[in-house]
Parts: C-alpha cells; structure tokens; sequence
C-alpha cells in the first residue's frame, strides 16, 4: 500500500512546515504506514490564525448572507457523498474502525453538513418591544469570530463535521487541528471545502500535535472561541489555558456511561443494545455503555447470554464487510486497556470472556471482555477504559439504580429498559447526564442536541441551537422620538 501524503492548509494554500518533519500514520489492524502528513508546529499555528483572524476581520464569509453561505455548506454535504468511500477508508486505516461503521458514520456527517446549512438561513435574535413608550431592543447574533476546533481520534470525520459546520453558519472563520492519529479526512475535507466554494483563509487545517499547536490554539489573544473534543484531562488543561484570555469555551469530555436493565424489559432488545453499547468502535467511544447496571433477579441469566452473545461478535480485519469490532488505536492505549482489566481482578471483580489481546494480524487487537462482579467504588466502574471492557454491577430498586449511574464524575449519556414507561422515565429524569435513551441506545439525530453534565463537557452540539453556540449577543437599545429623559435638567428622571 502506498502511503497517502497530505500538506497544511493555510490562508487556501496546501502549505509543507517549515521544520519539513512529518507524522506517520500505521495502520492499527495491518502495522503498515497508511498516511504521512507535514507535522505541524507553533510557527504553522501562527500563520494559521493569522490567516483566519484576517478572514474573519476583512474577509467576505461573516459578511455574506445566509442564503450564500448555506450553499456552500450544502456543496460541501454534496463532496463529502461524492467521495464517501474514499472518507471512509481513511478513518478506517488511520483508527482501525470496521468499514461499514465508517461509511456510516461519513452518512451521518454528510447530514450534519445539510441540517448546519438549513440553520445557516434561520439565525436570528430578538425584538423587545415591551421596554417602555419609544424605545425597541434587538438583539443580533453576531459570529463569535475565530474558533479554534480539536479533535480526537476515535471519530475523526464525525466529530469535526459536529463543530466545523455550525461555526461557518454562524459566519465564524476556524484553525482545525485533528488527532495527530487520525488526521487524513480532516485535511481531506479541506480539499473539499476549497472545491466547495470556500474561500481562501476561512478554515484552515493543521496536523501536529497537541503540546505545541494545540496549546498556540488555545492561548493565542487572536482566537476567540476554542471547541474541544477529548478527554477530560486535556480538556480541563485547554480550558485553564483558554482561561489566560478568556475564550468561550465548548468541551466535549469522557463518559463512562451506565445502561440499566429492569427485569421487566424487552430482555432481547436489551441484551442486543448491551452488546452494541459496550464493543461499538471497540468500545473507544465517549457513549459506550461501559457499565451495565442490572436489577438482581435477572442478573445471572442475563450475564449467561451476555456471554454467548460476545462470543458471537465479530473481531478482526476492519475492512471486512461484517466486522463489527476492529482494530485498538495504538499499541500503547491497548496495553492500558489491558492495565484496567488486570486492576479489576486484583480488586475482586471476575472476568467471564475476553480479558487479553487477540494474537491476530497486526496483534493490536483486544477480544471483547465482560469483567462480573464490579462495585461502585472500583477503578473500572469510574474511569473510562476506552476499550471493549463492559463492567457489571447490579442493583435491587430503581432508587439504588440512579445512585450507582450517578456515582462517577462523568455525566455525557446512559441508556435505561424496562417495558414500564413510569420506570424509564422516573429514572432517566434522575439521571444526570446529557442524553438519556430508553429502549434504545446510542441513538443520534442531527435535530438533537448532545454533550454531557459534571466533567463530561460544558455546552452542547448539534440541535437548533447549534449555530448560536458559535455566536456572541449584541444588544441594540434604541430610542425614537424626541429625547424624553432629561438628565441634567430634570434630576429626578422622568420620562
Ligand atoms: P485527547 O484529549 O488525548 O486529545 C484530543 C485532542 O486534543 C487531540 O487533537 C490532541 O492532539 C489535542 N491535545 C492534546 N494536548 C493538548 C493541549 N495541551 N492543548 C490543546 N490540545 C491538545 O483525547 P483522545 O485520546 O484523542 O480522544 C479520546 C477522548 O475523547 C476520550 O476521553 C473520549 O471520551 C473523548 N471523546 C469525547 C466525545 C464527546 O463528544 N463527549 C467524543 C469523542 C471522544
């Protein structure tokens, strides 16, 4: 296989950095160099802001209309269908997800694009015509002006297209910097947003690392809004850092999210949405269903056919057709997966499947494990392993259930069954975290907005209000007619 090389794009120029390093990308499932990109350092982070900071202040994009900027946000949902496959190919190689996952989830974006571009035409503020006798207030949004978007990799195109998209409706102007992982369908996209229409300078897009051009992007004055995705640790750093010259910020963070099963649920359905919820993208996801909560009575047969159901879920080669659980992101992050396993059962907690590496192609793969016996307080009932790990613990009332979902610091999503819709809600609106699903899991809708309570995140994405996030308000008071409040003549004020 030939390796894909890409370049920086700055200022609508395919730029190489002036240091002439470069990043390899190997293939997680094969072991072989997949991409190579121009890596990235602060004097790149710089031109690049410079170059969206002078978009934003003298360029056309913020000052077009609606109407003109949807139709490059709708040409760009219409590049992104057309070149699909190649999209989904590259995610595939760089994260090692299944490829019929990452054709759906570059489906998934290509809507974002179209629903961003809908929102484009309907932004607006207020009118308050209420405040007094010849007085009228609007409030305008106007675009927040240069946002610096991160990325990690465990959904590189989808999660770029949940931010990028609602910043240029909003009229804003962007420095876009991917995982160093998994940076190809980042700068892809930019091929496609230069072929779209966009013009030169509006995003620009860098591959590099996070110490050096993440931190210029989170610090520099020019920027005005920085959208984070990624863990809660480096996030909290971002933010602290963003702090310095007072950015807004959007943090979309770790989860480490509970399903909880009632004994009177759709047991099926359930046992189908836990397996799916736990080993989707092997598990290297924000939502995973990594803790199954299940009421007492049903535990033991229902951990029974948990344990034949894994055994049925297809692990290997991530451009086979009917994989569901491909490659993990790095040698490194598959032994720390491994770490948390072994720390579970030192604590007392039992593993029934899985528990090791699969010797398997490149030897990066982990099999799908059930770890039983978990109680609250352990390690791997609080903090996110990343990986295809499902911890089990159980409950006896619906009360004790929302106090075990809600015993970490993590609040982004959980999932909650029962046939009894009094139950699902009463425990879904004690739940706190972003999305509650109910029999169901893992559901998205661009209409819906997401992100997560406590150290999950702080704002949300997608949704109506998607576009407002990437906006500032701007009051404008007014007053016609003669002047009626007379200040120096007429202390007493009155109108
Ligand atoms: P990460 O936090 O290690 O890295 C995320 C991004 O931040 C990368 O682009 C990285 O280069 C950059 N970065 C690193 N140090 C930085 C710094 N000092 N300043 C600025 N940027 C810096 O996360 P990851 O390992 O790439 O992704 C996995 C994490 O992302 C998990 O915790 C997962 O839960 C989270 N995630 C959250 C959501 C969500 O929507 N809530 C979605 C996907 C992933």
């Amino acid at each position: 296989m030939t390796p894909r090389s890409y370049e920086l794009l700055i200022d609508g120029r395919w730029t190489k950095a002036r240091s002439g390093e470069t990043i390899e990308r190997v293939s997680p499932a094969h072991g072989v160099t997949v991409s190579t990109y121009s890596k990235a350092s602060e004097h790149e982070a710089d031109l690049a802001i410079s170059a969206a900071r002078a978009a934003f202040d003298r360029g056309s994009w913020p000052r077009m209309s609606g109407s003109e900027r949807s139709k490059v946000l709708l040409n760009v949902a219409s590049l992104i269908e057309r070149d699909a496959e190649l999209l989904a190919m590259l995610d595939t190689l760089e994260s090692g997800k299944p490829i019929a996952q990452a054709r759906g989830e570059i489906a998934g974006a290509a809507d974002i694009w179209r629903y961003a571009a809908a929102l484009t035409r309907d932004l607006h503020g207020e009118s308050f015509s209420t405040i007094g006798p010849h007085k009228l207030g609007v409030v305008v949004r106007d675009p927040i002006g240069v946002v610096s978007i991160i990325t990690p990799w465990n959904f590189p195109f989808l999660i770029v297209s949940q931010k990028l998209p609602f910043a240029l409706a909003a009229g804003c102007t962007a420095v876009v910097k991917p995982s160093e992982l998994t940076s190809a369908s980042t700068l892809y996209l930019g091929k496609l947003l230069l072929e779209a229409g966009l013009p030169a300078g509006v995003v620009n897009i860098l591959s590099g690392k996070g110490l050096d051009v993440g931190a210029v992007m989170t610090s520099d004055p020019r920027v005005d809004m920085i959208s984070f995705t990624g863990s809660t640790r480096v996030g909290k750093s971002a933010m602290a850092t963003a702090a310095q010259t007072l950015k807004k910020v959007s943090m979309e963070l770790g989860g480490k999210n509970p399903q909880i099963i009632f004994a009177d649920a759709d047991l099926e359905a359930a046992l189908d949405a836990a397996v799916f919820g736990a080993y989707f993208n092997a598990g290297e996801c924000c939502n995973a269903g990594s803790r199954l909560i299940i009421q007492r009575s049903i535990a033991e047969s229902f951990v029974a056919d948990l344990q034949r159901k894994v055994r049925d879920v297809k692990v290997g080669d991530p451009l086979d057709e009917d994989v569901r659980v491909g490659a993990i992101v790095t040698p490194e992050h598959l032994a720390k997966i491994e770490g948390y396993v072994a720390d579970a059962q030192e604590a007392g907690a039992e593993v029934k499947v899985g528990g090791t590496r699969l010797d398997y192609e490149s030897g990066q793969f982990m099999a799908p494990t059930i770890v039983d016996g978990v109680k609250p307080q352990m390690t791997i009932a609080r903090e996110e392993v990343f990986g295809p790990v499902l911890s089990v613990l159980t409950f006896e009332t619906a009360e004790e259930a929302v106090v075990i979902a809600n015993g970490t610091d993590y609040g982004l999503s959980a999932g909650v069954w029962s046939r009894d819709f009094n139950t699902c809600l009463n425990v879904s609106r004690g739940i706190h975290a972003g999305t509650v699903w109910m029999n169901t899991f893992m559901d998205g809708a661009s209409e819906l907005p997401f992100g997560g309570y406590k150290q999950s995140g702080l704002g949300r994405e997608l949704g109506r209000r998607a576009v407002d996030d990437y906006t500032e308000e701007k009051t404008l008071h007014m007053h016609h007619g003669p002047r009626t409040a007379w200040w120096v003549t007429n202390p007493a004020g009155q109108a």
